[in-house]
């Protein structure tokens, strides 16, 4: 019999999640073997941190976990992965060698609040799972002062999430009772608010965050933090609580690896493959350019279609077909108004000579469906 081909997914969040399940869904474990490599054994749908942050949700209850990964036959190993040897085809992590016939790399992008000189002292980061608590509190407990959220670098994962995180800070504030005594900044080094949803989208944001007071103050890129103190290259301003959203860099294996070019990031095309034979990259770990000019926004829809687009020629492989599955570049990003509505970015990163996207009405069926993406998806990849 033949050996069966070894398929290792390292990364257990968005793209490596809908890769392996693809896969399980389509290939039995007598046609194919699917192993996940991840040093946490729990996966969230990013926007859950936002619910932690305004206490509708605690971390335990957010969660779902990748021990259940084994009841679908997809193996789960809980492991830091070290290096990859892409000529022996072989991971390394802390207590093993895994060799592999296909390889999926969907670890991700690292918050580094390290390259802010003062911010790990004098601030917040908002992406941060273990931070999240504690920025509640401080939100529950402040009674006047100056919030300010900093964008930090760009890419960040989510372009709209920090300006979803201002709504729903105004929106707890304002049922405390003590929004008029709390000012709201927004800072980013953007000259617009959405530079990868273009400018129709980025005023109307705007309009969106200006209609609830938070003011939104563009081309500040930040030099350091310090006490109660943002320093830009053009400026300063203060703050009472700083909420970062800190630079996002490319994991240390894979800047140190062939893979990676000057950003750290693994270029990818559409067809997500690298040089390396049978070697492919999907999500926030990977740079997939667009009309020449931007990237892909780093976003859990577009790793989860990312992985999907690998599964498809991963099976194409093995089947012996020559065919090659290319990513749409389709997907959808909610924005929740701290009203009870939500409206969605819809994009569109392929249709035509440009990306396109559109933002739709804020409604509380669009919140009912945020609700039910993160449902689908803990239920049906764990
Ligand atoms: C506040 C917030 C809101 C968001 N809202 C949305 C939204 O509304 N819609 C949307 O589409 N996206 C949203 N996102 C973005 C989304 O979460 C990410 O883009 C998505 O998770 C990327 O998927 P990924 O598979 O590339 O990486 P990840 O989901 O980050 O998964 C990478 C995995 O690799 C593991 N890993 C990394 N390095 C190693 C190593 N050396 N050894 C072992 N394991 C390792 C990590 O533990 C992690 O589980 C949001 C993000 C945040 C922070």
């Amino acid at each position: 019999m033949a050996n069966i081909p070894h398929v290792v997914i390292l990364g257990g969040g968005f793209g490596g999640l809908s890769t392996a399940n693809e896969l399980r869904n389509s290939l039995s474990a007598s046609q194919i073997t699917v192993t996940v490599i991840d040093k946490k054994d729990w996966f969230m749908v990013g926007f859950a941190k936002l619910w932690i942050i305004n206490g509708t949700r605690t971390f335990e209850n957010s969660i779902g976990s990748l021990n259940e990964l084994p009841k679908k036959e997809i193996n789960f190993i809980k492991d830091e992965i070290l290096t990859i040897d892409l000529q022996n085809k072989n991971v390394k992590t802390s207590s093993q060698n895994i060799s592999y016939d296909f390889l999926i790399i969907s670890i991700g992008a690292v918050l580094a609040p390290q390259k802010i000189p003062g911010l790990i002292e004098n601030g917040f980061n908002l992406y941060d799972h273990d931070q999240l608590s504690e920025i509640h509190n401080k939100l529950e407990s402040i009674e006047s002062g100056k919030i300010a959220i900093s964008i930090m670098g760009m890419p960040y994962k989510c372009p709209p999430a920090p300006f979803e995180a201002g709504l729903l800070i105004d929106s707890m504030l304002r049922k405390r009772g003590i929004r008029d005594s709390v000012q709201i900044d927004f800072y980013s080094p953007a000259p617009i608010t959405l530079p990868a949803a273009g400018p129709e989208v980025s005023k109307k944001i705007l309009d969106l965050v200006n209609s609830e007071k938070i003011t939104f103050h563009n081309s500040c890129k930040i030099k350091s933090v310090e006490s109660k103190k943002l320093i830009f290259e053009n400026g300063e301003a203060d703050f009472d609580l700083l909420l970062a959203i800190p630079p996002h860099i490319a994991p240390k294996i894979i800047y140190d690896s062939e893979l990676a070019k000057e950003s750290g990031f693994i270029p990818i095309d559409r067809d997500c493959k690298t040089p390396f034979e049978n070697v492919f990259a999907v999500g926030d770990v990977t740079s997939l350019t667009v009309a020449d000019t931007m990237a892909v926004p780093k976003a859990g829809v577009f790793a989860e279609g990312e992985g999907i687009t690998v599964a498809k020629n991963i099976i194409s492989k093995i089947q012996s077909k020559d065919e090659s599955a290319l990513f749409d570049g389709k997907g959808g990003c909610f924005i929740e108004s701290g009203r009870d509505t939500a409206s969605v970015i819809e994009v569109d990163m392929f249709s035509h000579s440009k990306p396109s996207t559109k933002l739709t009405e804020s409604t509380s069926e669009n919140l009912s469906k945020k609700l039910e993406f993160e449902k689908e998806r803990l239920s049906k990849w764990l």
